[in-house]
């Protein structure tokens, strides 16, 4: 083949793409475990399905609305917002994206912790912005006096991902509070709640609050986490009626499908139901903590359906460890690895490569 003598877009090249979670080679029984995508474990609630088969055959061969008026007025009571302040997107991902688009100018620095979740840097180059990264602190917190101190007058939005994908952490109210006390009104701070479902500790900050206390504060939501419709594609902000005004028009025509936009209205419905599970895999993340502390690992303690083994060095034998017993998991070289929490016979796989592969044995030693 001969190469491509098209011009590219100027550092394009230096732009990494996404890198998704995979599913991992069988392991020694035979099973693939995946736990690198901080997927929902259980199948989609057979209200949902049943609902989606209803519509299934015009959702195909219609164009879904782009103002997706259903969806939005039920958030909008869900939330006690206008609708007038949602945004929708295809994955909360698009609506960052939107976010991105719709508030910086090139040469604009977007301000997030550092490491969090891995597309904003990339969604912040596509866009023509420069990602600024602040470390998290000592504990894998958010340091948030830290990244007050680092904002510019070019500083045109924050993201605050709480809890932390991937280390579980979570600010505090006061600490929100006294760190949008020093951002200036004309910064959006995006607080993306991607994991607020599985939030148990008593301090967090509520997002919405959040909204209704400050001008300048949008939430990010997604249903692809608590709700386990990742593969349908629909997130969302709350945002002030100009923001999300602005949103609307940078986003991609009909990236919400009809599918999407059912089973989320459908989801909401079922929000007791979900309830239930969202429970389970919180109660699962405390089970599945006690038995790796009790194999001597450092288990950061997560606010979120994943845990993060800050395992340093040791970190890539540890990821191809799991990977020989067919658990896949995120492995970040030199840092740690993001384990998903899974069903019970998932995580107790964890636990069995762990003890099996002497998984952390050389950071308890
Ligand atoms: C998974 C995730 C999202 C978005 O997921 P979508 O599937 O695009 O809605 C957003 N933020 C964080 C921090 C996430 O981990």
């Amino acid at each position: 083949m001969s190469k491509a003598t098209q011009t590219f877009r100027p550092g394009l090249e230096r732009i990494a793409a996404y890198r998704a979670g995979k599913p991992a080679p069988a392991g020694p029984d035979g099973r693939s475990v995946k736990l690198s995508s901080n997927e929902n474990p259980y199948s989609p609630l057979p209200s949902v399905v049943a609902h989606l088969t209803t519509v299934l055959p015009e959702a195909i061969s219609r164009y879904p609305s782009i103002a997706a008026e259903e969806l939005t007025g039920a958030l909008a009571r869900r939330f006690d917002v206008s609708p007038e302040n949602i945004a929708l997107g295809s994955g909360s991902v698009e609506v960052a994206g939107q976010l991105i688009h719709a508030m910086t100018a090139p040469g604009d620095e977007v301000m997030f912790a550092w490491r969090s979740f891995e597309a904003y840097p990339i969604l912040v180059r596509v866009a023509g912005a420069v990602p600024v990264e602040v470390p998290l602190d000592a504990d894998a917190r958010h340091d948030l006096p830290a990244m007050a101190a680092a904002i510019t007058e070019r500083t045109s939005l924050i993201f605050v991902c709480n809890p932390n994908n991937p280390t579980g952490t979570v600010v505090t109210e006061a600490e929100l509070d006294a760190f949008m006390a020093q951002v200036p009104s004309h910064v959006l701070v995006v607080v993306d709640e991607a994991y607020v479902h599985f939030d148990r500790s008593a301090d967090s900050p509520s997002g919405i609050e959040f909204f209704r206390r400050y001008p300048n504060i949008a939430v990010l939501h997604t249903f692809s986490k608590a709700y386990g419709l990742a593969g349908l594609r629909v997130g969302y902000a709350i945002a002030p009626e100009e923001v999300a005004e602005a949103l609307r028009k940078v986003a991609i025509p009909f990236a919400v499908t009809r599918l999407a936009q059912e089973a989320a209205v459908a989801s909401l419905a079922a929000e007791d139901e979900l309830q239930l599970r969202i429970d389970e895999m919180v109660a699962e993340r405390t089970r599945l903590t006690a038995a790796l502390e009790a194999q001597g690992l450092t288990v950061i303690p997560s606010e979120a359906n994943f845990v993060w083994l800050p395992l340093g060095e040791a970190t890539a034998d540890a990821g191809a460890a799991f990977e020989r017993h067919g658990i896949s998991v995120r492995a970040f070289a030199g840092e740690g690895v993001r384990v998903s929490i899974g069903d019970p016979a998932e995580n107790d796989a964890v636990v069995a490569a762990v003890v099996a592969e002497g998984i952390g044995a050389s950071v308890a030693a």
